[in-house]
């Protein structure tokens, strides 16, 4: 039943689990599958001996064991292979938080005797029912998932259903994108948001692109669900942190009360150094924490919203301002959200944008701005396209506005003229006056 080395269950005994657990009368609900697989195993052997190498499974065996649930089971299927089967898991974006869970077990080398040894896993993951209705899909699924990882070169890939001609164009892109962070083939773009009090512009909103050398501008819908498959998310946010304060501080000596916003996914929210990541990125780029605002979709939060809860406090006291991006498309409760140390609502734009005309959408924005102010939050509304739609949501107190019609996402250096042109003349740098002498 056990494996001698581990004393985690056998490869026998995993699949025997397995097919119970995924049997018709087994009312087990959802199921994920994820296969460990550990990097250099015969480099370790061959360089350190077998004596060290089984060490290493063994050490690594003990992490997997404390992160585990008691109903979770872990088996040791290969020489250099684990398998995991995790029953309580809500859906895929649970399974690749375990996913990097046990690639966090990893950051600390594992001690063996008096040395420290560092290894790397790649890890396949798939879903039942999902992904598989049956033991055998399920497993060999995961293995095609694994498979993937590795020849993207990726911590971790999520299995997808199709693997036609469009998903194999995403494997080429994943594979590429890892290479596109590291040789800055990402840019920036900010687009404006601007008072409904006022109409001055009071912060933006940093929006990654992918300049790719082949295919030219990629949107971040097409990628980011992509980085987020495959723990790329985590360095792509860094860099876009990193870039964007580097980017902006020019812009908060002109202001008090202007702010940068910054999209957080799900991963982001279990990253554990997350605050000091951004603390000190502000610490670098001379950001005063209360210019910094990170926008987080309910959806992301309730993936897990105990954690989420705790990090979003962490950053909260670090004097950072929280947005809830697309605001009335989750599934958070309003006993959750009035827990949250959150600043600002972001109005989905599916709502604002069909205000005028779609009497329930007005009636759904106008709710959500007094909500929040009920709660002291600052309103955002984001998806002007027109003119009535701006002058519409100023009339119902909207406090902030975004959309095409202000201004859409754009470079830095076209940001710096569309501020110029609006920004009072006081609070720019003014030129310097020289004489003209005529004669
Ligand atoms: P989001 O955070 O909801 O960003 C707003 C999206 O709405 C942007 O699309 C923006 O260009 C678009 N938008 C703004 N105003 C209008 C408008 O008036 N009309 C219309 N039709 N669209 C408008 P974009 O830049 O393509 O970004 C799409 C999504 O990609 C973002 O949605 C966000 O979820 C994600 N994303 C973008 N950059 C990043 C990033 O740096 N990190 C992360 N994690 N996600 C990002
Ligand atoms: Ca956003
Ligand atoms: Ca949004």
């Amino acid at each position: 039943m056990h494996d001698d080395l581990t004393r985690l269950s056998s490869r026998k005994s995993f699949f025997d689990d397995l097919r119970l657990l995924t049997s018709h009368d087994s009312n087990m609900g959802n199921i994920a599958c994820l296969i460990i697989n550990i990097h250099d195993l015969n480099r370790i052997n061959s360089s350190l001996g077998y004596n060290t190498g089984d060490k290493l499974i063994k050490a690594f065996a003990e992490r997997l064991r404390d992160m585990l649930k008691e109903t979770d089971i872990a088996a040791r299927i290969g020489g250099n292979k684990f398998a995991l089967l995790l029953t309580s898991i809500m859906n895929s974006g649970h399974a690749t938080l375990a996913a990097n869970k046990v690639l966090m077990i990893l950051d600390e080398p594992l001690s063996i005797d008096d040395d420290k040894i560092s290894i790397k896993v790649s890890i396949g993951i798939a879903l039942y029912p999902e992904h598989a209705n049956d033991a055998e899909t399920l497993l060999h699924n995961t293995e095609i998932a694994l498979n993937q990882a590795k020849t993207t070169n990726c911590d971790y890939k999520l299995y997808c259903k199709d693997s036609d001609s469009t998903k194999q164009g995403d494997l080429i892109l994943e594979k590429e994108l890892k290479n596109a962070i590291e040789d800055n083939q990402l840019v920036m773009h900010y687009q404006p948001q601007i008072s409904l009090l006022d109409q001055r512009p009071c912060g933006i909103e940093a929006l990654v692109r992918w300049q790719h050398p082949v295919n030219g501008v990629i949107p971040p819908d097409r990628f980011i669900t992509l980085a987020e498959s495959c723990g790329l998310i985590v360095p792509l946010t860094i860099w876009t942190l990193n870039t964007t304060l580097r980017h902006c501080s020019p812009c908060f000596e002109h202001k008090e009360d202007f702010n940068v916003s910054i999209n957080l996914s799900a991963a982001l929210l279990h990253e554990p150094d997350l605050v000091d990541i951004i603390t000190q990125s502000m610490q670098i780029w001379g950001t005063k924490p209360n210019s910094l605002m990170l926008e987080v979709t309910e959806s992301a939060m309730m993936i897990n919203p105990e954690q989420s809860l705790q990090t979003l406090t962490k950053l909260h006291q670090a004097g950072i301002n929280i947005s809830i991006d697309d605001f009335g498309t989750g599934h958070s409760s309003l006993a959750y959200l009035k827990q949250l140390p959150v600043n600002e609502l972001k109005i989905d734009k599916s709502f604002v944008m069909n205000m005028t005309d779609n009497p329930d959408d007005r009636k759904i924005v106008h709710s959500i701005i007094d909500l929040g102010h009920n709660f002291d939050l600052k309103v955002v509304a984001e998806g002007i396209e027109s003119e009535q739609v701006l002058s519409e949501l100023a009339a119902l107190g909207c406090d902030i506005g975004q959309g095409y019609f202000i201004g859409k996402p754009m470079p830095l250096i076209q940001l710096q003229h569309w501020m110029n042109k609006l920004l009072p003349k006081k609070v720019l740098p003014q030129p310097i006056k020289t004489k003209i002498n005529n004669h």
